[in-house]
């Protein structure tokens, strides 16, 4: 089959940033520019249809096939090897990738029975290069920025975010590949080592600042202002561009099946209108002809879009999040509010929320199984529990679960649960070593006791 992509120049001109509110005008991706000019909303990449129907739905599902897991490079890549979807003008040689995507549908088949589902699937997003689903959209953005830096007339000198996890790990390692200087703003005192250690080890400047999480956002934002400092924050939107790819990937997957369901845990809520988007572009270009449901899955310490939901949606909720063990979804102001309600509303969505408690037992339940989850799939886990439970997912329907990061990046909270020593938390399922004698006997009666005989 030949594999011929898009010269980079073919699509400059049809794929640009426009206001998600809906104000007139295009702006240019290698713009600096996060915001509506005209009222402030979020922007977001556009691509215009006519411009991707030089091939028909078939021959698309034929190319991203046919690139799947090569060494072709970049197409190996699962956000590269829909480079024409993503940015298309981007040259060959500013493209920062490290394989990112391409992950591991996991088919949860004792977890999916003990739950009465004959299909369940766990979309490993967390073994990926940083070990969470934010390197999709990081391998985007660092990109833009290095063609922009090549640009004349360029003033980017740098890339900076705040952020105590993912978001950092992700731009760092991102930034080192690409020899881009990255600046990192934490709160000091209130991130752990291992979320403070792969930006440190990847070079970046790491400023921990005497503040909370907002203050360092307020700080970033006001530091990016002067345009040689490019914000890498979820506000921009070049980041939704790559995450997009695991819908398309998903159904990729089942060989361009649709399933009926996908669970997603969700804080900034930037991640499920990526998902939406990219089964959006998939329906327009005729790749499918349904959309699944979506199902936010929010932790009940901060849950202001569940709030939104149960309101219909009738106003943006905002709260104070409380501490919760997953972390990486503690966020009490969403930014991809609006794009988020879309989301839910053309897919006949859900949003619901899970306690600690809850978010605890689905992990163990599931590590149980074979996996090795992370606070936030907990979240879900434990959301698709319920909707199972309350019959709105069918024994017979097709269920995906986002697994946003690896388990391994969240050992504290795996060795807490084990050790019982999770504040509030009963640890039903704990399974903590037990300490022998090196005596014979005394071990084998210890695994007789076990084994039950
Ligand atoms: C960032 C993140 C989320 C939330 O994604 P949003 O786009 O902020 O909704 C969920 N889980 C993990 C592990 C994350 O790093
Ligand atoms: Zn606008």
């Amino acid at each position: 089959m030949s594999v011929e992509a898009l010269s980079p120049e073919t699509c400059t001109d049809n794929v640009y940033f426009r206001c998600f509110a809906g104000c007139e005008g295009k702006h240019p991706i290698y713009d600096v520019i996060y915001r509506c000019p005209n009222c402030g909303s979020l922007l977001e990449v556009y691509h215009e249809r006519d411009s991707l129907r030089n091939r028909n739905a078939y021959k698309w599902q034929q190319l991203f096939d046919s690139r799947a897991s090569t060494t072709n490079w970049p197409y190996g890549s699962g956000v590269w090897g829909m480079r024409e979807w993503v940015i298309p003008s981007l040259r060959d040689e500013n493209v920062v990738s490290m394989c990112e995507g391409n992950t591991n549908l996991f088919w949860a088949d004792r977890l999916g029975k003990q739950l009465g589902l004959s299909e369940l699937w766990i979309k490993l997003c967390g073994n990926s290069h940083t070990g969470s689903f934010k390197d999709l959209g990081m391998t985007v953005l660092v990109s833009v920025v290095k063609q922009m830096m090549a640009m004349e007339g360029n003033r980017v000198q740098a890339v900076a975010c705040a952020s105590t996890g993912d978001t950092s790990a992700a731009l760092a390692a991102y930034a080192a590949y690409a020899g881009i200087p990255a600046i990192i703003f934490l709160p000091a005192g209130k991130v752990s080592t291992a979320q403070l250690i792969q930006p440190v080890a990847n070079g970046a400047h790491v400023l921990a600042l005497d503040t909370d999480f907002d203050g360092c956002m307020k700080i970033v934002q006001d530091v990016t202002e002067d345009q040689s400092i490019y914000l890498a924050n979820s506000m921009n939107s070049l980041r939704i561009e790559g995450q997009k790819t695991v819908g398309i990937e998903i159904c990729r997957q089942f060989d361009w099946e649709v399933p009926d369901w996908i669970i997603i845990p969700v804080g900034n809520l930037g991640n499920i209108s990526a998902l939406h988007k990219g089964f959006s572009l998939m329906k327009d270009l005729g790749l499918i002809n349904r959309m699944p449901r979506l199902v936010a899955a929010q932790a009940a310490k901060a849950d202001p879009f569940y709030q939104s939901f149960k309101n219909g949606f009738a106003a943006k909720t905002s709260v104070i999040a409380g501490e919760t063990l997953a972390n990486a979804i503690r966020i009490g102001d969403p930014v991809s509010y609006e794009k988020a309600v879309k989301a839910v509303q053309e897919t006949n969505g859900v949003v619901e929320q899970a306690t600690e408690q809850e978010l605890a037992d689905a992990c163990a339940k599931a590590d149980l199984t074979g996996m090795f989850t992370c606070p936030h799939t907990g979240v879900a886990l434990a959301v698709l529990e319920k909707l199972v439970n309350r019959g709105e997912i069918k024994p017979t329907e097709r269920v995906v679960v986002i697994s946003t990061a690896h388990g391994l990046k969240f050992a504290d909270f795996k060795v807490g649960y084990h050790e019982s020593k999770l504040r509030d938390i009963m640890s039903a399922s704990a399974n903590p070593p037990v300490y022998l004698k090196a005596d014979n006997q005394v071990v084998k009666d210890e695994i007789s006791k076990r084994l039950g005989n």
